[in-house]
């Protein structure tokens, strides 16, 4: 074994060669191997752990369509049901390194597998703010996703954590469905957009500002969230129903730097409108491409890069770059 954990005697024999190997089997990873596989591309999900990313921690999803209010897991499970359907899922299958030579070279602990093509569906994960209560809440009144959660909370009292586009998007999402609701920010001003901020303003949604979360509460569910003013660093407790934290996403796209993918201000990789990045035959798709994180777009994302894979194998748009 070398030291990034690749066994040195398989570094001949490949483990697989595909036209198109998927990285990540979460909704944009699966709907990418469905419309690959229907394409007729030979093809592959490796999945560094278990089918179904992010959504497997929503408890409920009431906004994906045909499924009016659905476990995030049961769906997820129906969902690589399909998938398998057409391709095959390599759980537990990391790719920790990408070498492009002749064709890519992906290795995972087990070896290397080649591929003419690769959709990067790697996902993202949300900033924790890492303070007590957060964990243990999670799913019980704590939520980084206020279009998925959001409605539980009707007519509660909520506090949204952050000052960037999501934070203030959530806060006037959560207040137009009636809820009762406040932003805490750690500093005296928002990174948001002007717009954001003058339709916060305009809706008079209460902004604690300096003020930092310490502890989140609770008993079954979230009750309190203990708060620190840093200006004066007095402490009070506050009595809420939820917590929806909106302090950053961290793109899982760390591979793609090694590939020279172009990436924005937040490391998430910049695609066009077919899921093309700026590597001929390297798409991205879902959450780690940025965008609206929701499993619609995902599902768009993957279904977009696995067709123009299909029309870049058959008719290669690069090889008539000047
Ligand atoms: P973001 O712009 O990085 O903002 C994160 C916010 O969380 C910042 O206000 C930051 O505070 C705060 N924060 C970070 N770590 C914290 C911590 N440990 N404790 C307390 N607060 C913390 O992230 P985002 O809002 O998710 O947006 C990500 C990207 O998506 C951006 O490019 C954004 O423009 C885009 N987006 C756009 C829209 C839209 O156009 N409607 C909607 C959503 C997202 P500081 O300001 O003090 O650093």
């Amino acid at each position: 074994m070398t030291t990034d954990g690749i066994t040195s005697d398989s570094a001949d024999a490949a483990l697989g060669d595909y036209d198109v190997i998927i990285l990540g089997a979460g909704p944009a990873g699966m709907a990418a191997g469905i419309y690959a596989r229907r394409a007729g591309l030979e093809a592959v999900i490796l999945e560094k752990g278990v089918p179904g990313g992010q959504v497997l921690t929503s408890p409920n999803i009431e906004n994906y369509p045909g499924f009016p209010d659905i476990p995030g897991m049961r769906l997820m499970e129906l969902m690589a049901d399909h998938a398998k359907r057409y391709i095959e899922i390599k759980e537990g299958e990391e790719v920790v390194r990408i070498r492009s030579a002749e064709k890519y070279e992906l290795w995972t602990a087990s070896g290397k597998y080649m591929a003419k093509a690769i959709i990067l569906a790697t996902g993202s994960s949300h900033r924790k703010l890492e303070v007590d209560g957060e964990e243990l809440f999670a799913g019980r009144g704590v939520s980084y996703c206020a279009t998925c959660d959001g409605y539980f909370f009707k007519g509660k009292s909520v506090m949204v954590i952050g000052g960037g586009n999501t934070a203030l998007t959530d806060a006037l999402y959560l207040h137009s469905l009636g809820t009762q609701i406040s932003i805490v920010h750690r500093r005296d001003s928002f990174r948001a957009d002007k717009h954001l901020q003058d339709t916060v303003k305009g809706h008079k949604i209460p902004v604690l500002w300096n003020t930092v979360v310490d502890e989140i509460i609770g008993d079954e569910q979230v009750t309190a969230v203990k708060l620190r003013n840093l200006k004066t660093g007095t402490s009070e407790k506050r009595s809420v129903d939820g917590v929806f934290i909106a302090v950053g996403e961290i793109p899982s796209s760390q591979l793609g730097t090694e590939l020279g993918l172009e990436m924005d201000a937040g490391g998430f990789v910049v695609v066009d409108k077919s899921s093309r990045t700026n590597v001929p035959l390297v798409y991205a798709a879902g959450d780690v491409a940025g965008g609206i994180r929701q499993i619609v777009a995902a599902v768009h994302g993957g279904a977009a890069a696995a067709l123009a894979c299909f029309e870049d194998l058959m008719n290669p748009y690069y090889s008539r770059l000047p």
